[in-house]
């Protein structure tokens, strides 16, 4: 199967791999009797006190209005109102200010001011990033480290039912620069302050805002300009991260159309989030020096200025956009790469997939608003991207991308539900996608089908295979790949699949050896049990664990164990040692073992790749025998089915306090290697049996 055609032209831009982070969500405001309004806005910022003070100047065209419904937030004190220059009364309650209107104001254009102060003061916390919730829950705070106020805080008046567009000026002391979205009309300092000036020209559905001692470096892109905001310390990264920048932009300006704003900037936070808004993405210091965030997360925010902040999502119908976006980014850079790397990419999804989702955790794609744990994130992002894939597959390169490229121009700046993505590839695909909307995108879950295969005959020089897909209810339609590998040759036959039963007929001229349904996995489903590898994950969400101390243990190393219990979360963990041990202690639980154990019986399940002895280790031949190297693995419990064992073989005490940290960061794997406390090497242990894939015996008729 042909995987893309469009891979030349990305090459030119980029060379990347992948993770992500998250993009603020905004808040659904109805799009019904839309009023227009105009802002002129001035805030001065007075760091020390946490404070702002605020006027804010709206024209407004009224068109059958009975009052004026304006958020704002309820920490805000000094209140006054004027309408066309007279004090109007107004009611504020509830982070509602309401000005109502006189019949004569219903349907005129009327020039309403604001005039507030405020403290905002929202704790910062120091952790590092945790892209599962950007912004830790602080939505306002000024102070003299750095101001970062989100639109949800209330610390501008945002009319309720308007398409508002604004000037915003920002006052503060000498030297803090002011950063929002739209285009910068630039920033000058006199008297002992620095005036920031902003056009924000098309209609935002939230501003945010902050304002650092930021230094500032520019470059154009065509018509576009990249920017970067970061502090004193971190400024030498701007050179990278304005050519990153320009790369994405043309990358996405050539798949998509022209990129919708005027800037794109990179801006610092003093404190770690990861936020994507219209035209800048939100990034803490500790995230921006990570060496691989040039070549993932800034790519996904950059895609986001087309899907979900340019082209907005209705989240009546859930939220489309996480998973367009880390299908077109993080998704994308892996398929540049090699479709090898595309197809582990696929496969990771559907492991996220099948070992955190349950029946009574799952909801359908539809239902999807924002990421918020693991779960969240396995359906929305990746379940979403997986769809997206699917899409493409059925209605083939051209259409899809066509498809995208429509959308864009067709729905820039409107609230865009799964609905209206449906028809646009339905109209490029030239076919009904109704049944594929239903079943991936309304309804909960995904399927779970094996291969089996009935007979296999021989007639003449012809081998004739007949076999069938076998699928649990509730059953999913989709086209499926089957890959027959003969002695001398590879057949590939695409089926379509509906139904408990989708019997198929293959025929090739020499004896079969191995059918393989859906190779490349492009079909999300569950996967078996078998089909998943032991990995860190398993232990740490293990209900019981039996931690056990080596026979013969360098007592530094008990430190160690302690350390990686701790890390690693474990529930419910009992530390024993080699000889407090008896069968039914060890069928019980599964068990992390300590050190190279006394009882070789223990490590019976390493598979056969990985050699442990008394001071060294090796993997698939390579030898480790420096006391710095360490080793860490999951496997199959040595005496219980569906059980899991763990080893944690430090060759010395030297690094192994600052492994046993580490280990907990690498869930996915099966296994990992470290060299003086650094990662040297992680994987998975090939899956040994799918029941995706028929074998026959060595000699078949
Ligand atoms: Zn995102």
């Amino acid at each position: 199967m042909k995987e893309i055609s469009n891979i030349p032209l990305f090459i030119r831009y980029l060379k990347i791999s992948a993770l992500s982070l998250a993009i603020l969500v905004w808040g659904a405001i109805s799009p019904a009797a839309e009023l227009n309004a105009r802002h002129h806005l001035r805030i001065e910022l007075i760091p020390d006190e946490a404070r702002l003070i605020g006027k804010d100047d709206i024209a407004i065209k009224t068109s059958g209005s009975e009052a004026l419904i304006f958020r704002l937030s309820e920490r805000l004190t000094q209140i006054k109102v004027e309408v066309d220059g007279n004090p109007r009364d107004f009611n504020f309650r509830g982070g509602r200010l309401q000005i109502n209107l006189e019949a004569r104001e219903q349907n005129a254009e009327m020039r309403v001011s604001i005039f507030y102060a405020g403290i905002f003061d929202d704790p910062v916390p120091v952790r590092p990033v945790n892209a599962d919730n950007p912004g830790y829950g602080v939505t306002g705070t000024i102070s003299s480290k750095g101001t970062f106020l989100l639109a949800g805080a209330g610390w501008y008046p945002e009319l309720i039912g308007s398409r508002p567009t604004y000037r915003l000026t920002v006052s503060a002391p000498a030297g803090l620069i002011a950063v929002t979205a739209g285009r910068s009309r630039g920033h000058v300092t006199e008297n002992g302050k620095t005036v920031s000036d902003w056009e924000v020209d098309y209609p935002v559905r939230g501003l945010a805002l902050s304002a650092a001692r930021y230094v500032v470096e520019e470059k154009s892109v065509g018509k576009v300009t990249a920017a970067t905001y970061l502090l004193p310390q971190n400024s030498h990264l701007a050179a990278t991260y304005l050519s990153a920048t320009s790369g994405y932009i043309a990358l996405y300006s050539d798949l998509f159309g022209p990129y919708p704003f005027e800037k794109f900037a990179v801006v610092e936070n003093f404190f770690p989030t990861g936020f994507g808004f219209p035209s800048y993405t939100l990034m803490g210091g500790s995230v921006l020096r990570l060496p691989f965030i040039v070549h993932t997360s800034l790519g996904h925010e950059i895609a986001h200025c087309w899907w979900g902040n340019g082209v907005y999502v209705d989240y009546d119908e859930g939220n489309w956009s996480e998973g367009l976006t880390s299908y077109v980014a993080d998704y994308l850079y892996q398929e540049i790469q090699s479709a090898e790397a595309a197809r582990d990419y696929r496969r990771q999804w559907l492991r996220n997939f099948s070992t955190l989702v349950r029946p009574q955790n799952d909801f359908a794609l539809s239902r999807f608003q924002s990421r918020y744990d693991p779960v969240t994130k396995a359906i929305g992002y990746d379940k979403g991207a997986m769809v997206f894939h699917m899409i493409r597959r059925v209605i083939g390169e051209e259409a899809f991308w066509g498809s995208l490229r429509d959308i864009y121009r067709d729905r820039l700046f409107q609230p865009t539900s799964w609905s209206d993505l449906q028809r646009a590839f339905e109209i490029r695909g030239k076919r009904s996608l109704q049944n594929f909307f239903d079943q991936w995108v309304y309804r909960p879950g995904a399927p779970r089908f094996h291969v089996d295969v009935a007979s296999t005959e021989k007639r003449g020089n012809e081998w004739k295979v007949d076999g069938r897909i076998m699928q649990e209810a509730p059953t999913y339609n989709f086209p499926l790949t089957l890959e027959l590998k003969t002695g001398k040759q590879t057949i590939t036959r695409k089926i379509e699949v509906s139904g408990p039963t989708t019997l198929f007929e293959l025929t090739c001229d020499d004896s079969p050896l191995k059918l393989t349904a859906d190779p490349a996995d492009d079909i999300l489903r569950w996967l078996y049990p078998s089909e998943i590898p032991p990995a860190v994950n398993a232990l740490k969400s293990a209900a019981s664990v039996l931690t056990i101390l080596s026979d013969n243990l360098d007592p530094a190393l008990e430190k160690a164990a302690r350390t990686l219990a701790l890390s690693l979360g474990l529930k419910h963990n009992r530390f024993v040692t080699e000889d407090q041990l008896n069968r039914q202690l060890l069928v019980e639980n599964d068990i992390l073992l300590i050190g190279y154990p006394r009882s070789k019986d223990l490590l019976k399940k390493i598979p056969p790749r990985v050699a442990i002895r008394q001071k060294s280790f090796s993997l698939d031949g390579s030898l480790f025998d420096k006391a710095s190297d360490a080793f860490f693995g999951i496997f199959d419990h040595p005496y219980a089915e569906n059980r899991i064992a763990a080893l944690f073989m430090p060759l010395s005490s030297q690094y192994a306090d600052i492994v046993a940290a580490k280990i907990t960061h690498y869930g996915k794997y099966s296994y990992l290697i470290f060299q003086m406390g650094a990662n040297r090497d992680k994987g998975f242990w090939p899956v040994e049996s799918s029941p995706l894939v028929f074998k026959w015996p060595e000699k078949s008729e």
